[in-house]
């Protein structure tokens, strides 16, 4: 890929001048501090009557009083022993003992001192013994080092916070991601008046429409747009206006970043990419003035997309509730403005993304700006598999893959999860050292990418396997002996670092786009088969079922609040739904006692099912034992196996 990534101006002189004046600096402050070392008099402190001793023996020269102390030069002609005489043992500090000229390593730039006592008589006894006075007397240093020693730290420091910025800022141009690092730099560059650029450009994006799989009424809308893009004029010459932009709106993973790009690849004009979040961030002005930057740089470089990920982080609703953020409002309004302030036909297309259209502000919706809004959703069956033949065209496969076959077993997963099956799938094939990946490797990375990895040395017990084995071939045979169910893919008593000690795979047989109240209680009951299979067989309850019952009460809640399949509401809508593209939050639109009611409806759905699977369980007990029996054996049983072991079972067969 052609990633030209932005870079600013003072970045470009390239580091190694910053590094060879920091290094000049350094070299000369350590040079003056050695060359300091060298000049240095030593310095000895004495008590006040050994000074008043050696004055007595005419030994001193001069002295100096300072304010707290007095300086103390020797006669050049007093030798070291007459001097320690003088001062006796104690006088004489430790590291100066025995030295090579006696008592203590003594030269001419040795300078006694000694504190500076109240003492009147002195002036007079110094006069007499003869020694030169002089009050305190300023460093002699010239302008030169004085206003250097000022100055030397300052210059450091600058150039330590300069060198430390360029880093920064060539990581955070380099990382496209955005995240802490980016919001950081981006404020610090602003403080140093750096224009960092917060988005990444790419010349070309190397993605075209063929990368993008399962979704063609996203692509078809898009089409138009890059046909403005590679043809402005036709639409000039009739008067003709394009939208200025499309809003993108999907839950994650299914390929809107990719759809983006791929629109800016198949026009060939460069594409502007920035993230949302990265907006939103400490100092006041930034996001704004980085809109301001990206559009300018984007007015010089047209025909180009602008594509915004995130939007919905500076895009939220303004209102001025407790928590409104100031910052963000200004980059929306910036946004907003900039809008509307390229020309119709000025060839920049923006497109945005986002997985909560509907905390979107409405002015970002008005005609003129993301006015229309492509949907990408998550990939149907067909989707699935076109998804699957694009990722696998990256990998090398053997002849027994049929992408038909993983496409079913992974309803509800995105274009993301479906190319990280994939390579899960290649790694999986590489680890076994083998030269192609195959159908079991891909649908062993289904089950990795779905319920976590095998997880062999978590050794289970007798007992919890066994409950585990039960449990297991409760869900698959309560599913088998209904007529509303999906057919067993397979069972697995493995457990998985995602936490479940064994999983039943259920598979339809085609994709499903519409329930019945039947086939929803049948799934429920499913779900439910664990937990009955525990009771059938252990006559207890076991915290295996805590995920089974969770999926069971909220899908018959749904059919209470939403689907409006309960005797007590009828078709009363309890719940609506919020964010649908990302958690899918219910929100209650009914009083409090209305959902006290609304929670014994649920209750007793649970309840009709969970009996109806005791009472299938208990119909067909041998089966129960004789499969489990079967799966504690081998730990994993296929779909074409269980259906043989089913239908070997003279209560199945009578009651199927
Ligand atoms: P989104 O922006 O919607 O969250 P992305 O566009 O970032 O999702 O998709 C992430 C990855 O998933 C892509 O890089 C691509 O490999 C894969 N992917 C997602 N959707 C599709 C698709 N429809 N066709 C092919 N690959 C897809
Ligand atoms: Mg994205
Ligand atoms: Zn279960």
């Amino acid at each position: 890929m052609n990633e030209n990534k932005s870079s600013s101006k003072d970045q470009r002189q390239g580091p190694s001048w910053g590094i060879v004046i920091v290094i000049f600096f350094l070299l000369t402050f350590f040079l003056n501090l050695f060359m300091g070392r060298m000049n240095q008099t030593k310095q000895l402190q004495i008590s006040y009557d050994q000074f008043l001793d050696l004055v007595d023996e005419s030994m001193v020269d001069k002295v100096q009083m300072d304010d707290d102390q007095i300086q103390i030069t020797l006669r050049d002609e007093v030798e070291a022993e007459d001097v320690s005489e003088v001062l006796g043992e104690d006088g004489i500090p430790n590291g100066y003992r025995n030295t090579s000229r006696g008592v203590f390593n003594y030269s001419d730039s040795i300078v006694f001192y000694t504190g500076r006592v109240d003492d009147p008589s002195l002036v007079a006894t110094l006069r007499e013994g003869g020694v030169k006075i002089y009050e305190e007397i300023p460093e002699q240093t010239s302008t030169f080092s004085a206003v250097a020693s000022w100055l030397m730290p300052m210059v450091l420091m600058y150039l330590v916070y300069f060198l430390i910025m360029r880093t920064l800022m060539k990581r955070m141009s380099n990382n496209d991601g955005g995240g802490l690092m980016g919001g950081l730099t981006g404020g610090l560059g602003n403080i140093g008046k750096s224009k960092a650029k917060m988005y990444t450009v790419e010349k070309s994006t190397g993605v075209t429409f063929k990368d993008v799989a399962g979704q063609d009424e996203a692509k078809e809308s898009l089409e138009e747009m890059v046909d403005y893009l590679k043809n402005p004029e036709k639409y000039r010459m009739i008067g003709a206006q394009q939208p200025k932009g499309a809003l993108l709106v999907g839950p994650p993973g299914t390929g809107k970043t990719l759809l983006a790009k791929a629109v800016a690849g198949e026009a060939g004009v460069p594409f502007y990419h920035l993230t949302g979040s990265e907006f939103v961030e400490m100092y006041v002005g930034v996001g704004a003035s980085r809109v301001r930057d990206l559009f300018q740089t984007a007015k010089k470089n047209t025909p180009c997309i602008i594509f915004i990920d995130e939007i919905d982080a500076i895009g939220k609703k303004r209102d001025n509730q407790f928590g409104s953020n100031d910052e963000r409002e200004q980059t929306l309004n910036q946004l907003l403005a900039e809008m509307d302030g390229f020309e119709v036909n000025g060839g920049i297309i923006v497109l945005a993304a986002t997985n909560r259209p509907e905390v979107l502000d409405q002015a970002l919706l008005r005609p003129g700006r993301f006015d229309r809004r492509i949907i990408v959703e998550k990939p149907d069956l067909p989707g699935r598999e076109n998804i699957l033949k694009v990722h696998g065209k990256k990998v090398s496969l053997s002849s027994d893959v049929d992408f038909h076959k993983v496409a079913l077993v992974t309803s509800g997963a995105s274009g993301a999860d479906l190319a990280n099956i994939v390579n899960e799938a290649a790694l999986l094939a590489v680890r076994l050292g083998r030269r192609a990946v195959t159908q079991q490797d891909l649908l062993e990375s289904v089950e990795t990418v779905f319920a976590g990895k095998e997880k062999k040395d978590r050794v289970l017990n007798t007992k919890e396997r066994e409950m585990v084995a039960y449990h297991e071939v409760g869900h698959a045979l309560v599913s088998a002996l209904q007529k509303n169910s999906q057919p067993v893919q397979k069972i697995t008593i493995v457990p998985r670092t995602m936490g479940a000690l064994g999983f039943t795979m259920n598979t339809p047989e085609e994709e499903r786009y519409l329930l019945t109240q039947e086939e929803l209680m049948a799934q429920i009951t499913t779900l439910l088969g664990g937990r009955a299979a525990e009771i059938v067989r252990f006559g207890t309850t076991t915290t295996g079922a805590t995920n089974d019952i969770e999926r069971a009460t909220e899908q018959a809640r749904k059919m209470v609040t939403q689907y409006g399949m309960s005797e007590r509401f009828g078709s009363m809508g309890l719940q609506s739904t919020q964010s649908q593209y990302l958690d899918g939050r219910n929100v209650s639109t009914c009083s409090e006692q209305t959902n006290t009611e609304a929670d014994e409806a649920v209750r007793q759905i649970i309840e009709q099912c969970q009996d109806e699977a005791v009472r299938l369980l208990k119909e067909n007990s041998h089966a129960l034992e004789r499969i489990s029996a079967r799966l504690l054996e081998k730990e994993n049983i296929n779909g074409s196996e269980f259906m043989e072991l089913l239908k070997e079972e003279p209560s199945v067969v009578e009651s199927v």
